[in-house]
């Protein structure tokens, strides 16, 4: 059996539009809804991506996060292959309300924070942040390697909230061209619930993915994408050819975001039932 084989899930997807004023090109190739976010998925073998809607992230300072997790809920209930991530912004309380309704929803898995495009710098919000998903044992996905979102600035959160598990997005990605943020804060934290994923550009750099497996573990790398911001069949080929053992790349691709999104609550067996009753 090939690596290729193993149905993946990418724990780190969008869909909708690129909404960076100015940019023409990039918003015409780095959009796409999510029938064509699943559509991509499939081809490159992954079952299920998790998304959050680019509408409550972008633009940068003005997205509408309320609206976004409203969209991304009834998008998600129609588009096989696609789970989502609800969108907690501090700055907008209405987001807390949803997220507490959307987590007791079946394909609702988690949390995304995004402390850059909603310009807030996570050691002022963490605490109210954190203990929120911690009392909903929630999972937490996190970008990371910007001013607000400096991984070694989430490290005393996860150990604070043992009960919540964080995944830190983009290995690789720094502000200041270092590349390790992400891997040493996942090293540092003391409980093990401080994850990485390889969602990030950095990982067209050769290296780094097999970097981080030798110092973090393979347990605690996840696979990501960024699609459709990112071409989802080039991050999953970045993994199936790493120079990493195929046991690694099993639990990279699939076995850890299982047994992350089965311990938050996330009912595949349900969830696959209810796909095949829409088509
Ligand atoms: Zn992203």
């Amino acid at each position: 059996m090939q690596t290729s084989d193993i149905q993946a899930i990418d724990i780190h997807g969008h869909y909708g539009r690129n909404d960076r004023p100015g940019r023409d090109l990039a918003i015409r190739f780095q959009s796409a809804d999510a029938a064509e976010v699943a559509h991509r998925a499939r081809e490159c073998n992954i079952q299920y991506t998790v998304v959050s809607p680019l509408l409550g992230l972008m633009p940068r300072g003005n997205a509408d996060p309320v609206a976004g997790n409203d969209e991304a809920a009834r998008v998600v209930a129609r588009t096989q292959g696609i789970l989502q991530w609800v969108i907690v912004d501090p700055l907008k309380p209405q987001t807390y309300e949803q997220a507490d309704a959307m987590l007791k929803t079946p394909r609702c898995v988690g949390i995304k924070i995004h402390p850059e495009e909603h310009c807030y710098p996570i050691v002022e919000h963490g605490d109210r942040l954190f203990a929120f998903a911690a009392e909903r044992h929630a999972l937490v996905l996190t970008h990371s390697g910007e001013r607000n979102s400096m991984p070694e600035d989430f490290v005393p959160f996860a150990d604070a909230f043992p009960e919540m598990k964080l995944i830190l997005a983009h290995i690789g990605n720094g502000w200041d061209g270092d590349m390790g943020h992400q891997v040493r804060a996942a090293v540092a934290s003391r409980h093990g619930n401080l994850y990485a994923d390889t969602s990030s550009a950095s990982s067209i750099v050769p290296n780094l993915i097999e970097w981080a497996v030798r110092e973090m573990g393979a347990n605690r790398v996840l696979f990501g994408t960024d699609t459709p911001l990112y071409c989802a069949a080039m991050q999953r080929a970045r993994i199936d050819c790493a120079a990493l053992t195929d046991a690694d790349k099993r639990l990279i691709l699939r076995d850890n975001a299982l047994l992350l999104l089965e311990g938050a609550g996330c009912d595949f067996a349900t969830i696959s039932t209810s796909s095949r009753n829409k088509e």
